[in-house]
């Protein structure tokens, strides 16, 4: 859908600079979403993963987020041997409502309540990120966080358009639970892509 060169605004890699490669096509269906365009991916542009490694190349960070949409809806094991080979870490953004695939330096697995995550994909997430919408949301993130494995890194995010609502409870869910993390989708504060 797009890829551009930034900073990872959120989670366990905050402020790292990241090619960003945004594949289309999502099942999920999450209300508040801020990338509905990417839903339909036939709306977009096809690429050569040569292609894109080149584009990538072209920048001086060596961190890739595949991300989307859902980029698991797609066999992501080509594109990511190819970013490897290439010298690149890859990192993926997954609601973790499809089957793994790929070869991944890092994964993320945000689990959405629209479509449920798979086992297999909580078992290797090294960060469970949760997006905060309300009250009940804590909960959720706790029956979450039972699933995947002890050394997984616990973010609570808020989401954005409910950021001045959620985030002071949020600060006192982690104070009182320090398992979790708070993590603030920085990089649209900096209002940078
Ligand atoms: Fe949007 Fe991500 Fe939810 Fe898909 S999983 S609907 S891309 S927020």
């Amino acid at each position: 859908m797009e890829q551009f060169y930034t900073i990872q605004g959120e989670g366990f890699n905050t402020g790292r600079a990241a090619y960003f490669i945004r594949l289309g096509g999502c099942d999920v269906g999450c209300v508040w979403c801020d990338v509905k365009e990417s839903w339909d991916a036939d709306a977009h542009p096809r690429y050569a993963i040569a292609d894109l490694v080149a584009s990538a190349s072209e920048h001086p960070g060596r961190n890739v987020v595949v991300t989307g949409g859902e980029p698991l809806m797609h066999d992501c094991l080509p594109l990511t041997k190819a970013l490897q080979e290439a010298g690149f870490k890859t990192w993926i953004e997954t609601s973790g409502a499809h089957p793994l695939s790929g070869n991944w330096d890092w994964i993320c697995v945000s689990p959405k309540k629209f479509k449920a995550p798979l086992p297999e994909v909580l078992a290797h997430a090294d960060e469970l990120k949760i997006i905060v919408f309300n009250d009940s949301d804590f909960k959720w993130a706790e029956e979450h966080a039972a699933l995947v494995p002890s050394t997984t890194r616990l973010y609570l995010q808020p989401e954005w358009s409910r950021a001045a609502r959620m985030t002071p409870a949020l600060i006192e869910y982690v104070k009182a639970n320090p398992r979790w993390q708070v993590s603030l989708q920085t990089h649209k504060y900096l209002d940078i892509p």
